[in-house]
């Protein structure tokens, strides 16, 4: 990874203006929140390719509309980043598998987008957890060096 001083603020921005058409179409509304000024340490290319994916998860998750949410706030000396989603959720059986590359439960899906995902939130020295509900929604945590670190 090429790490760098990243303003979350404007890789919020950039997801939004991919994702746009696609939420609208699906009755989707795109809620960016906190704190706008916070920069974290990433790769920004890993950080787009990383929000897109989860984003793209989440609209496909909600087939009758709802709320994408990116949410961005500061965490002693990490920050942390929220994917979340008011689509179907996830059940224990699929909850346990999703991170397995070619595990996908869609028709057309590749089952990669979350391995790939989750490799790259390691290799830029980051975490990753998930909470999700069945029929409630899911919400992925990511957390990530400060900008200001040296490593
Ligand atoms: P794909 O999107 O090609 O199926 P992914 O690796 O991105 O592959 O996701 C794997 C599986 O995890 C999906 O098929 C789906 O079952 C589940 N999943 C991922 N994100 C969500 C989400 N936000 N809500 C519900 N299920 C999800
Ligand atoms: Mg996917």
């Amino acid at each position: 990874p090429v790490l760098e001083r990243v303003l979350i603020r404007d890789v919020f921005r950039s997801i939004r203006t991919l994702v746009a058409s696609t939420a609208h179409r699906n009755g989707i509304t795109v809620n960016l929140s906190g704190d706008s000024t916070l920069e974290i340490r990433i790769d920004p290319a890993h950080l787009k390719q990383i929000l897109l994916n989860l984003s793209l998860n989440a609209i496909q998750a909600m087939p009758e509309g709802g709320l994408l949410t990116l949410q961005a706030f500061r965490e002693q000396d990490q920050a942390t980043i929220i994917v979340s989603d008011t689509g179907i959720g996830l059940d224990e059986y699929t909850k346990a598998r999703i991170l397995r590359p070619f595990f996908t439960t869609k028709t057309e899906g590749t089952g990669l987008g979350l391995s790939i995902t989750s490799q790259l939130v390691e290799t830029n020295q980051g975490s990753m957890t998930i909470e999700s509900e069945k029929d409630v929604g899911t919400t992925f945590i990511l957390s990530f060096p400060l900008g200001g670190s040296k490593d």
